[in-house]
């Protein structure tokens, strides 16, 4: 069983550093759960919406600072990707496993490829997601 990015996936990963792209299109083939890309490069100006969420505009804070690996680097690439189950599934009790899927697809994809690659629910990367509250399960980027 394998699964294949959708075309808006497809279109999400433009302008995402081949590296990392490669990275995702090998974790499609591999993950053991279909998922798609919510998110690759982002502007200051979306950045700027994100992080007013939660402060100055209703709803839950979803980030920290106004810079992003988002955003477009000195490379010419975004460094990171948003991936999320598909099915969408925010709330149930099977999102943490799925993220967790994503993840373990990413990570072997990433070092099929020889690619270093950071994820969001484990910054310090020692194989315990949140275990700190990390919150961005979605968020992968490339390491340094
Ligand atoms: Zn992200």
């Amino acid at each position: 069983m394998a699964f294949r990015l959708g075309a808006q996936s497809l279109a999400r990963l433009k302008g995402v550093h081949p590296q990392l792209v490669r990275v995702v299109q090998r974790a499609i083939e591999i993950s053991a759960v279909d998922f798609l890309v919510l998110e690759g490069v982002r502007t200051p100006q979306r950045q700027r919406e994100l992080y007013a969420q939660g402060r100055t505009k209703p709803g839950d804070v979803v980030t920290w600072t106004l810079t992003s690996n988002h955003f477009v680097k000195s490379d010419g690439f975004g460094h990171a990707v948003d991936l999320a189950p598909w099915p969408i599934d925010w709330e149930g009790p099977t999102r943490f496993p799925k993220f967790d899927a994503i993840s373990r697809a990413m990570f072997a994809a990433a070092e099929e490829l020889g690619v270093k690659i950071r994820w969001g629910a484990d910054w310090d990367g020692d194989g315990k997601p949140r275990e700190r509250g990390e919150t961005d399960s979605p968020h992968f980027e490339l390491g340094a």
